[in-house]
């Protein structure tokens, strides 16, 4: 019996390439309090955790992604520890 590609797996249970998921999101920068639009991609996971800087301010984020079942993108933003 093969055994699943975790890859694949991960693809067929985040189907949202087609375009219906959101790829851009506001935040609130905490360190400045501005509001700033970036750029997320769906592509890259359900779930995503990375480093960003403040267009603003140029402070570091820790910027956490998580994509809904309908292609809608729950964006937060923390400083980065
Ligand atoms: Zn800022």
């Amino acid at each position: 019996m093969p055994l699943p590609d975790d890859i694949d797996d991960l693809d067929a249970e985040f189907p949202l390439g087609d375009g219906s998921a959101d790829t851009d999101a506001v935040v609130y920068c905490p360190y400045c309090n501005e509001s700033v639009e970036i750029a997320i991609d769906p592509g890259s996971g359900a779930s995503q955790q990375y480093v960003e800087d403040c267009e603003v301010c140029c402070q570091p984020w820790t910027v956490n992604v998580l994509y809904r079942a309908d292609g809608g993108a729950d964006v937060s933003v923390t400083p980065l520890e």
